[in-house]
């Protein structure tokens, strides 16, 4: 089995600086640029100065609004043909799209992530609208991987919580993967669930639970980036996606207002947590050490949106079986998302 996974790596304060330098040392000296909606104003200067220190030409640039995929065809098609690789610089939305635009030119994707809020900077899907409706469909690896470490730290602080709700709700979905089986033979891939379950080992057991410290902000990406690879190398999302998901997704349908996907799977983590019990008092002190409990009594998920999202959950999937699957489980669920004190302070 040969497996793509990311071969250019760099996690570290200043990164950005050196972008030029890392595309030169690759051999790239032409690329096609795409911006995330709001951010070319805060990072232009640098990109210039990093590019032109290091020859390196920008033959295309477009800023992105959108994850339309129609638009990321759009794109596709202007990209010149001499552009030898797509750099992505942003949030969630222009890394989706870019990895889009990459996979159907068949060239190389730097994703250069400038906040991080979920763990789909490194995965081998990408979250677009088609048709009107968010769907996951088949991109690119990245061939490369640079987060500036200084500049997740500046971004505002909802996204490395969503970062971290993507990150320790690993456990659950890895329990949920070992659950599926037990019941329906579904076969687990042990290295791309040990992979992920170091990831998550990584982030709970890491003492310095503070934003500020650029060691944790290290700690939080690289994590993030290894269940990324922990998809691909599964080749499927199922190391890094269980019953917490399932809730996610549900609450997407039903909210009119969905925060980020990251604070939504963390909430909804801990709550199936008690009914996998192994996980629970793990998923209970991860969200409480890293402040996420806190910050969630702060923007609280919508409460109503969330009861209903438990009893949707099962159907999201077909064939995808969880702990939600297990008769009974979702009014024992109910009852305590509607009773546990902490949960509580999570739903306003
Ligand atoms: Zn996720």
């Amino acid at each position: 089995m040969e497996i793509q996974v990311p071969s250019l790596l760099r996690i570290k304060p200043r990164a950005l600086q050196k972008l030029g330098k890392y595309l030169r040392q690759e051999g790239f000296r032409k690329i096609s640029l795409f911006w995330g909606g709001g951010i070319q104003e805060f990072f232009q200067e640098t990109m210039e100065i990093s590019f032109a220190s290091a020859e390196i030409r920008v033959l295309y640039e477009e800023v992105v609004e959108t994850n339309d995929i129609d638009n990321a065809f759009a794109s596709a098609k202007k990209l010149p043909p001499e552009s030898e690789v797509v750099v992505a610089l942003g949030g969630g939305t222009v890394i989706d799209y870019c990895k889009y635009v990459a996979f159907l030119n068949q060239v190389p994707l730097l994703s250069v992530p400038t906040l991080i809020s979920n763990d789909a900077f490194a995965s081998p899907t990408s979250s677009l609208v088609v048709d009107g409706r968010r769907k996951t469909v088949k991109s690119t690896v990245p061939y490369g991987v640079i987060i500036d470490t200084e500049t997740i730290r500046r971004a505002p602080r909802k996204f490395l919580y969503g970062g971290i709700g993507d990150l320790f709700c690993k456990t659950t979905a890895i329990y949920d993967w070992k659950l599926a089986y037990k019941n329906t033979g579904e076969v687990v891939n042990d290295f791309a669930a040990t992979v992920c379950q170091n990831a998550a080992d990584t982030f709970t057991f890491y003492e310095n639970k503070n934003m500020d410290d650029l060691e944790y902000v290290r700690i939080i990406a690289s994590s993030l980036l290894m269940t990324g690879i922990a998809m691909i190398i599964a080749g499927n999302s199922r190391p890094a996606s269980g019953s917490e998901h399932l809730v996610s997704h549900a609450y997407d349908r039903v909210c009119d207002e969905p925060s980020l996907h990251g604070l939504q799977v963390g909430v909804a983590s801990y709550a199936v947590s008690y009914l996998q019990k192994d996980t629970h008092e793990r998923i209970r002190q991860d969200i409480i050490s890293s402040g996420f409990a806190d910050f969630m009594k702060e923007t609280p998920l919508n409460r109503e949106c969330f009861l209903r999202a438990l009893f949707l959950a099962p159907d999201i999937k077909q064939g995808f079986f969880t702990i939600l699957s297990e008769r009974g489980n979702i009014e024992k669920l109910h009852d305590f998302v509607c009773t546990d004190e902490l949960m509580n302070t999570m739903l306003g």
